[in-house]
């Protein structure tokens, strides 16, 4: 569809349409039905299930890498006893919230959103979805775009051109796309990468395997955590859940704020600390150098993370090794390393991560512009510069993704009912200085988030357009901030007749709502 051409047929008109049924759609709907109930929305979803990333990602030992009591729903308490969570029971806990709040009934399933169009005139957006069950295209016509379509692409992982991988008599495998038939029982595996999915593997797939192998070409730094929280067990035996689980909450905050924060302040301390928890997990003769020191600073990528130190228990197993080296080339028993050392193997598994992916690859038109992101700047973290009515939910970096989830969702319900309650139509984030000094909008130096910055918005130095991945400083933003700034462009455009100037309605003063939320 062009800007020119109008669809022939609009399938449905909503208020609100959430693009996404993961973690945060399903966030997004709840909040929705609990703060704008008044509101029409539907989520339309490119998969045929819920969940998102916990559905997708089937690989052995698949688990959160941070604790549940964040990751978990503000509204939802997470009761289950472990903190770093497998899989299937964050899959479950997401569809459990679906089923009970009846969000699932307002998921259109194997709807992929190809392309959103603004038209200042109608004040409106009009959304083209291929189904992928029909084939057909449809079109749905909506006052706010809710982007929930995570950050990464679904249809392919990151997998670098390795030399002679024909050649390989065994099986290769990605993480993204784990096959249901891999039989890895007294096999010699080796898994190539170093970031959260390799620390999972290796010590889910030593249980089984005769041997399992983690090469990396640099190593992460690696935290050991208790699996379960001794904390939770105390707390939940003894006070109701939601004030448990609040506390809880608030707790883990504290923490992983002032365990970023050290890092940032004082990453000499930071690295030695990590290394003498390392050192002291290691078995005897294994170095802590080459293989646990990073050639970067703590939090300049995601810290990993791993339960009662299990990647540890696997070393003093002797199920599993770490070889520090690169790939020369695949041969047919295995791999032959830049160093000349030659590794065997049955099964190899590309643990190289993900590509990244802004808004599900939807195509951005505003008044018949296609909007480059790359030209864009974020706003409060959320909405992108002269993009109307539509935000996206980016989680954060250095804590649980679902922390910043909540908080965009309950800053939009607050923005959706600010703007009923005076006639307003439109919302325009615009940056009035064309010299504002810009960054990039992720602070990560993780491969996968460097080889596709050029495609995500920028960010500025200050507020509105910073980003900056504090959660306390987020919560009096979002929370309880106004909705109304200078940067905020909030509108009524006449309903009919040539897109313009419109009516630019004065500001009243800004509104704030008591919150239901839990931190
Ligand atoms: C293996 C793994 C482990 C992780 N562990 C953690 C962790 O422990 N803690 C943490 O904070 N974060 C973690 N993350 C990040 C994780 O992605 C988020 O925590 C969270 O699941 C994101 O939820 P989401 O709903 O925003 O995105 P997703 O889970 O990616 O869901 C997006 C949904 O949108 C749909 N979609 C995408 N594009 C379109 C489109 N164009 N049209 C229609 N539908 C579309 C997708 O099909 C999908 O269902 C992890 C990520 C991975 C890959």
């Amino acid at each position: 569809m062009t800007a020119t051409q109008a669809p022939s047929t609009i399938t449905e008109h909503l208020d609100v349409l959430v693009v996404g049924a993961g973690l945060s759609g399903i966030g997004a709907g709840h909040h929705l039905q609990a703060r704008c109930p008044g509101k029409t929305y539907a989520i339309l979803e490119a998969r045929e299930a819920i969940g998102g990333t916990w559905d997708l990602f089937r690989y052995p030992g698949i688990r959160s890498d941070s604790d549940m009591y964040t990751l978990g729903y503000s509204f939802r308490p997470w009761e289950e006893a472990k903190a770093i969570a497998d899989g299937p029971a964050i899959l479950d806990y997401v569809r459990q919230t679906a089923l009970d709040e009846g969000i699932d009934r307002r998921i259109r399933f194997n709807h992929r959103v190809v392309g959103a169009e603004w038209s200042t005139e109608d004040a409106r957006w009009t959304v083209e979805a291929e189904r992928s069950d029909t084939g057909e295209t449809v079109h749905f016509s909506c006052g706010f775009l809710f982007m929930c379509t995570g950050y990464y692409r679904y249809d392919a992982g990151y997998a670098p051109e390795f030399a002679g991988t024909e050649r390989f008599a065994g099986r290769i495998v990605h993480p993204q796309h784990w096959p249901d038939d891999v039989d890895y029982a007294g096999k010699r595996v080796v898994v190539i990468g170093s970031g959260a999915t390799a620390v999972t593997l290796v010590p889910a797939m030593a249980d089984q395997a005769r041997h399992v192998t983690m090469l990396q070409r640099s190593p992460s730094y690696i935290v050991s955590l208790p699996g379960r929280d001794p904390v939770a067990d105390l707390l939940r035996d003894r006070l109701p859940a939601k004030l448990a689980y609040s506390l809880l909450r608030w707790k883990n905050v504290t923490m992983t704020t002032l365990f970023y924060q050290l890092s940032r302040r004082a990453p000499r301390l930071v690295k030695a600390l990590i290394r003498k928890g390392v050192e002291s997990r290691l078995p005897s003769g294994h170095d802590v150098d080459p293989h646990f020191t990073p050639r970067y600073e703590p939090w300049d990528q995601r810290v990993c993370l791993v339960p009662d130190g299990d990647l540890f228990e696997s070393l003093h197993a002797g199920r599993a090794s770490i070889v520090t080296d690169q790939v020369d080339t695949f041969t047919e028993n295995g791999l032959r390393l830049a160093s000349g050392a030659e590794l065997d193997a049955d099964l190899i598994v590309t643990a190289t991560g993900l590509n990244m992916l802004a808004l599900g690859g939807t195509r951005i038109t505003v008044d018949g512009r296609e909007i480059k992101l790359s030209e864009t700047l974020g706003y409060k973290g959320m909405m992108l510069s002269d993009v109307p009515n539509m935000a996206v939910v980016i989680g954060y970096t250095n804590a649980s993704w679902t922390l910043k989830c909540d908080l965009t969702c309950e800053y939009i319900c607050r923005l959706l009912n600010h703007m009923e309650q005076h006639g307003y139509r439109q919302c325009t984030p615009r940056n009035r200085d064309p010299s504002l000094p810009t960054l990039p909008f992720v602070d990560l130096k993780s491969g996968y988030v460097l080889r596709s910055l050029d495609q995500f918005p920028k960010q500025g130095l200050t507020a509105p357009w910073r980003l900056y991945q504090n959660y306390v400083r987020d919560i009096f933003m979002l929370r309880y901030g106004p909705l109304e700034d200078e940067a905020m462009e909030l509108r009524s455009p006449e309903p009919t007749g040539a897109p313009g100037p419109g009516r630019v309605v004065p500001a009243p003063p800004s509104s704030t709502v008591t919150s239901e939320a839990m931190p």
